[in-house]
Formats: structure tokens, sequence, C-alpha cells
């Protein structure tokens, strides 16, 4: 008797987890989908995707590209655009992006949570970008490496042009990497745009391999494939924190910072997904999972925790980027194409 009563008990339980499962599902089919573009690490792009998914019942579809390669993809497909979201990556062309209208303009109930300068960024585009994070650029060197060909401790941005390091700096190409980009825009604005230029002619000799995404230098150093390379110092600080002979090196002279940036695409198919998702990008719980997934920026949100880990800004020698003007869209069409002509293909 106390059997059958417990095996009906059962069955009752079994049907009504059967219709709820399937109400679930119908739920998460009703919830859509959106599309995503995501300018971060790939580890960080895919903890978001799946903790966004889990969350909303919406399904996400990520694509892991560099900040200017998202850019010119989102161009090319402005008259018919297929993401709806763009996460991540460098501010500059998130700004361009605004600028030429390709992005939409959207206010997120959740600017009250953000710091100034995340907020300085989306006032700047008129609403149609915001700061998710910031970090600064630097570079590094392996250390082993460094003393087996006794380079000595690189420390100034100078340092990278001594002959000893003669084919043994790796940065990526600034028309892919926002990495990149930052990168030409704060040599410019440390030493004037004639020195800069000649600075970065100098450094060509030096650099073995422009590589197409911002982070790959970091990896390639941690492999000892090559003794320095210039990346964002958090992107070094991974490469630490697993344990590479790396150092993190901020420059002497004083260095640039990125505001990474999120926007709504113009035209996007999956508005209100696309708009539930950036409200939610910029929670403390959303931001959290940068750290979780070895990605040490800065957060946004005021009240997420900034990583242990983390470079501290306020002990770097920052300058004062410009970001409106080196996210312009005249500026750094200008400043691509002049380092395409001058470095790229300049003789070693
Ligand atoms: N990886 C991290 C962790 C970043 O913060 C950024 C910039 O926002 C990038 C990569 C940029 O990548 P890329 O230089 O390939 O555009």
């Amino acid at each position: 008797m106390k059997m059958k009563k417990t095996i009906a008990a059962a069955t009752m339980l079994a049907g009504s987890m059967a219709a709820l499962s399937f109400m679930s599902a119908g739920a998460a089919q009703a919830q859509g989908a959106l599309v995503m573009y995501c300018g971060v690490q790939e580890e960080w792009c895919r903890a978001m995707t799946t903790a966004f998914e889990r969350e909303t019942g919406i399904k996400v579809s990520m694509t892991r590209k560099s900040a200017g390669e998202v850019y010119a993809q989102v161009k090319a497909e402005a008259a018919n655009p297929r993401a709806d979201i763009w996460w991540g990556g460098t501010g500059d062309p998130h700004m361009q992006a605004a600028e030429e209208g390709i992005t939409e303009e959207y206010k997120s109930p959740k600017m009250g949570e953000l710091q100034d300068w995340a907020v300085r960024q989306w006032e700047q585009s008129k609403g149609r970008t915001v700061g998710i994070y910031s970090g600064a650029l630097g570079f590094g060197y392996n250390t082993e490496l460094a003393q087996s060909k006794k380079i000595g401790e690189p420390k100034c941005w100078a340092d990278l042009l001594k002959p000893e390091l003669k084919d043994e700096v790796q940065v990526a190409d600034p028309n892919s990497s926002g990495t990149a980009y930052t990168l030409l825009a704060t040599i410019v604005q440390i030493m004037g745009e004639d020195k800069g230029f000649e600075y970065l002619k100098a450094l060509h000799k030096n650099v073995n391999q422009y590589t197409k995404s911002g982070a790959a230098p970091a990896k390639a150093m941690a492999l000892g494939e090559t003794t320095a390379g210039i990346a964002f110092m958090h992107d070094i600080v991974t490469m630490v924190v697993d344990k590479a002979p790396v150092k993190v090196v901020a420059p002497c002279e004083g260095t640039g910072y990125e505001i990474g940036s999120m926007s709504i695409i113009k035209g996007a198919k999956n508005l209100d997904n696309a708009k539930k998702f950036y409200d939610w990008a910029l929670t403390a719980d959303a931001q959290k999972l940068g750290a979780e997934a070895k990605s040490y920026q800065v957060p946004s949100n005021k009240t997420t925790p900034i990583p242990p880990q983390a470079p501290k800004l306020n002990d770097i020698k920052l300058i004062n980027f410009d970001f409106a003007k080196y996210g312009s869209s005249a500026e750094r069409k200008r400043l691509l194409s002049k380092w395409d002509n001058d470095v790229k293909n300049l003789p070693k």
C-alpha cells in the first residue's frame, strides 16, 4: 500500500517535472536569440555567453574577433546587420562606429552604477557606446630569454629600441588589433606625431611579427617565442598568473590605457535581447566573470571588486588619453593609413 502511494507520488512528480521542463524549454525558445561579437579573450567571451544563456534562456551565438576586425565586419554588414551586440574590445573602433551611426543610442538603467570614465565614454559617443572595463598598456619580457641573451631589464619604451632586441619584440597590427592601435595613439600622444613615427619606425627593426590579435604577443612571450611583447598589462598578468617566466613593465615615460566598450548594433534584429544583455553586462555580478576567466581589467561597475591581480592604475604613470580624438573616424583612419605607409611596409 505504502509502495503504491510512493509510486503514484513519484509518477505525479515526474509528470509535473516533465510539464515544467517542457514549459521552461518553451519559455527559453520564446526568449529567442542574441548574436554577439565579442572583443576580449575567448575564455571570457565564453563565460559571458554561458552565464547570460543560463540566466535568461536567450540563446547566444558568439564570435570572438579583435577590435578592428569587429569594426570592419559591423561596417560591412551595416545594410543588413547580422549581430545585435558588440561586447568588449578597445573603445576606439566603438567610438568610430558611433560617429558613423552604425551603432544604436541606448541609456541603460544601470548607468548610475558606473565609474565616471565609463559614463564619459557614453557621453562622448552621444549614448552609443559605454565603458565596461579599463586597463593600461605596457610591455613584458621573458626573464629567462632576457637573461640568456644578456638583454638586461627593459623599463622604458626607449629600451625596446636597443639593438640587442633586434627581432625580439612582438606586437599586433593596429589595423586588426585595438591593443596595437592603443600603442600607436599612445606613442603619438607621448612623443608628438613626428617623433612618435620615428620611434615606431625604429621599433619596426626590432619587431619579429605583427600579430592579428593584441594578446598574442603575451602568449608568445610566455612560450619563449619572443623575448619582449607589447600588450595590455592585464593580458601579460594572465601569463604571470599561469606561472610563465614573464615580467610586466609599466613604461617609465608613461603609458596609455583603454576603455573597453560595449555597443548595440544599429538595426539589430534582436534589439530587446541586446538591451537585456547590455543591462546585465553592466551589473557587478556579470562583471565578476572577468576575473574568473583570468581577465584582470578594472571593471566599470563601482561595486564590482577590482581583481587583486589587476595592475593598479593609480600606481602607473598614465597619460591623459584623448579618447574622443583618437576614436574619431577621421583620425583613426588617418593614423592607420600613415602607419601602413610609413612603418609596416618599411624594409628592415
Ligand atoms: N584582450 C583583452 C583582455 C582586452 O582587454 C582587450 C582590449 O579590450 C583585447 C584583448 C583587445 O584585443 P585586440 O587587441 O586583439 O583587439
